[in-house]
Parts: structure tokens; sequence; C-alpha cells
């Protein structure tokens, strides 16, 4: 018995132990989890299911994991799209946010999502904001998988400049800490275990020792993991390295906080001390592409990213916010990522799309300790999926479909599953209003430009009739 089949299927592509591509294959569900996979002939004539998808001309991908989304960022698309990187943080992130009713924060998640479920995604990493419970309670709405986190800063003149007067960014170390920890407390494994909560040191510029050494220490006493950004940018290395003495992770190092339980986001200027201590200590790395590129930080020229996978360290990939980097589709991402590589180095023969595949399944799924339950279609597994229809211009002819998924096609799932729950079929988003949701992004992002004063110096110079 099931209660959901997928048949038919052009290929699955299951990114299991054996990277087997099924022609003709079906995945039977049964509950929250996958019970078959297999060629459509060999599914057993008894399994029988209230809903039968004919995958014909599809291809059946595990659900994306992308290791870094900032969903309440998503309502500050275009605020911060000619900047430098002290001047977006600072000035244009830091202001928006400081901006934001925690309303907007949950309608910016639940954008954020509706972007997340067209493009196939099916789990996030949110490397932290202030308002980690709306982004929790958009999750158990829409039914995507997500890890969210609090923002814990208590560094208020940092080295790359003054944190905005809002309260949320003037906490003290002892409220900071607290914090963090009641996100964990209330809101790790909720809506059945979709939502997931963990600590994060956002950038190490707001962070004192004190405070890295206590995420540390509640992190050992929940046995929850951390994530922060990592080696981003020259400007926060340089000014690391002038403050403390240490570029990021060596700063860590010293203060006996790494360990493989960590996803570093960007590390794009990872000394080769760091990418050493990534071996050493086992931590995760997040390869962001499309931020270097809109911000002009030089990570994807001088990042080291085939470097660390050939020396077995896990990278995984990710998107960042609609106010970074810009857009949530891993399809575009595994074309950028591959092709930024291989244009620094001029070769082809880096990052084949087998490569692109790997970090935006299963190497998120090891990147957030979920590898035995998503990453992969295998029986047993969480239904996680993702169903791209071939049957358009862009994918045809049709030779080799990894190849077409990660250099020809653009993107945008047909049908998307998460926990065996189908969240959009055929282009239809069911569990979100998406009418309702881009009328209230669109009166939102307005709003808070507005009151931030940010809508006037973030218009085009050509002149507006
Ligand atoms: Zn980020």
């Amino acid at each position: 018995m099931a209660n959901l089949i997928i048949k038919n299927a052009g290929w699955v592509v299951t990114v299991d132990p054996s990277r087997r591509i099924i022609t003709d294959g079906a995945v039977a569900v049964a509950d929250d989890r996958i019970a078959f996979v297999g060629k459509s002939a060999d599914l057993a004539r008894d399994f029988v299911a209230d809903t039968v998808i004919d995958a014909a001309g599809m291809l059946v991908l595990p659900g994306f994991v992308d290791t870094h989304v900032h969903n309440t960022q998503h309502l500050g698309r275009g605020l911060a799209d000619e900047c430098d990187i002290p001047k977006q943080l600072l000035e244009r992130l830091y202001g928006y946010e400081s901006e934001m009713t925690s309303e907007d924060a949950y309608w910016a998640a639940k954008n954020c999502q509706l972007e997340l479920i067209r493009s196939g995604t099916t789990c996030f990493l949110d490397p932290s904001s202030y308002y980690p419970s709306e982004t929790a309670r958009a999750t158990g709405e829409t039914g995507m998988r997500g890890i969210v986190s609090r923002t814990a800063f208590d560094i208020h003149n940092t080295t790359i400049g003054k944190m905005p007067s809002k309260t949320m960014f003037r906490e003290t170390l002892a409220e900071a800490l607290e914090r963090a920890e009641d996100t964990v407390l209330h809101h790790n494994n909720t809506y059945d275990g979709r939502v997931r909560a963990w600590f994060a040191l956002r950038i190490l510029a707001g962070c004192s020792d004190d405070l890295c050494r206590g995420i540390r220490r509640l992190a050992n006493k929940h046995g929850v993991p951390i994530v922060m950004h990592a080696s981003e940018s020259r400007d926060e290395i340089v000014a690391s390295r002038l403050s403390s003495g240490f570029s990021d992770v060596e700063r860590l190092e010293e203060l006996g906080v790494l360990g493989p339980d960590m996803v570093m986001i960007h590390m794009g200027w990872a000394t080769p001390r760091e990418i050493h201590l990534a071996q050493k200590y086992g931590f995760k790395i997040s390869y962001t592409p499309s931020t270097g590129f809109r911000l002009g930080m030089g990570d994807t020229t001088y990042g080291h990213f085939p470097e660390m996978s050939a020396l077995g360290i896990t990278v995984s990939l990710s998107c960042n916010s609609a106010m970074s980097s810009n857009y949530l589709d891993m399809v575009r991402l595994m074309n950028l990522g591959a092709g930024a590589m291989r244009s620094t180095r001029l070769s082809a023969f880096i990052f084949p799309p087998e490569d692109m595949i790997e970090m935006a399944t299963i190497n998120g799924a090891i990147s957030v300790g979920m590898d035995t339950e998503i990453g992969s279609i295998e029986v047993g597994k969480k239904a996680d999926l993702a169903l791209f229809d071939t049957r358009r211009a862009d994918w045809r002819p049709m030779l080799n479909p990894l190849s077409n998924l990660v250099h020809s096609c653009r993107g945008g799932a047909h049908t998307v599953i998460v926990n065996g729950r189908i969240l959009m079929a055929a282009g239809e988003v069911r569990t979100i209003d998406e009418p309702e949701a881009l009328s209230e992004c669109q009166e939102r992002g307005i709003a808070i430009a507005r009151r931030s004063g940010l809508d006037r110096i973030t218009q085009s110079p050509w002149p507006r009739l």
C-alpha cells in the first residue's frame, strides 16, 4: 500500500551510493517515506495508491538541499544590488532588517519558500536572522523542510563598521546566548521533524571571543550544529587580521570552537591553513557563487572549491537570498558554480554535471546532518522529490539528462514533494496562496524600502516617466 506512485518517469536520478539512473522508472511513497525505487515494469501490481503521477518525459531528482538561504531577506530584493560587502551589510542589509516587523518576516519567509519550491528545493539551511520563529511558522505552513537559527551579535562597533542602533543589534553577550538557546529549545524538531533549529555565528566581525565559545558550549549541550559565514570577502579577512591577528577560521581554531558539526558558508577567501583545518576538523563548506558574482567579491576567482572537493571536504551549493545574490534557483546555480570555476581555471574538465548535482543534493544532506534521511532517492528515506518536465525547448534533444540539467535548461520544477506530501503539482503550488503571497511581498517590500530610506538610492539613474 502506498499513498503516492510516480511511474513511467523518463529518468530517475537516484544519487544513491551506486549513482544509478533508472530509465522508465518508478517511485512509490508510503506515508512520508520512499517504499520502492526501480523500473516501472517492476513496480508490484499490488502497489496501489490514491495518487498516481504519470511522469513520462520527466526527470525525477532528489529535492535540492540549499545550505544557505536567508528567508527574512526576501522582501529586500533590489535594495543592495550595487554594493560592496561593508556597504551591503552595515547600510543596506542591517538597515532593512531594522525596519521589518515580525509579520514582514513571516511573509518574507513565505515568499522565499514559494521561490524555493518552484525551483525544486525541498530543504534549506537558514544561517540566522532575528526572526527564526516567523521562519519556522512559515515552514510549518508551506510544508518545506528547513533549519532555522537566531542571529547572535555582541559587538556593536565592528571592524567593518557600526551596527544599527535598533535594540536587536545591541544585545549583550548574555542576551545573545539566551535568545539563541531559546530558539533551539522552541523550534528544534517541530512540525513532524521538518523544522529544526541550530546555533549560528552569523558574521564573525559581530561576535566576541566569549560569544564564539558560548555558542560552542550551547551546541555541545544540545547536540545541535553551528552555521556561520566565514572567509567571505577580502574586506572582512583584512579586518579580522587587524583586530585578532587571524582570519576567520584560524581565529575559531584558537578559540577551540571548530568541529565536524559546522557549516562554513562562502570560504572563497579561505587560506591554505583554513582548507587544512576543514580537512582536520571535518566541517562542511557551502559554495555560494552567485553572491560573489554580484558583489564582486573575487571568491569565484580565488576560491579553491574544486581543490576542497578533491581533498574530500564536503562542499555543498547555496543561493543565499533575494537581497544578496538574488535568485533562489539551484539549477541556475549549478550552471554558474561550474562555469565560474571553469572560467578562472581555463579548464572545461572542472566540476562536471555529476559533481554539481551531488553538491546540490547529497552533499547538502551530509552538510545538514540528514544524509540518512534525505539527499537521494532510496527505499526508507524521506520522500523529498523534485520532478522536471523535459518536454520543453530548452531540454531537447535529450542525450544526457544530467548534462542538460546543469548546462542547458532554465530550471523550474514541475512537481515537488516533501515528506511524502505534494507541495506543487504541475506548476501549481498547493500550500501557499500565491497571489496573496506575491501581493504581500510587493506591498511590504516597498513599505520597508520607504521606511529605511533605501527606496530613493536604489533607483536606476535613467529617467522614469
Ligand atoms: Zn548569508
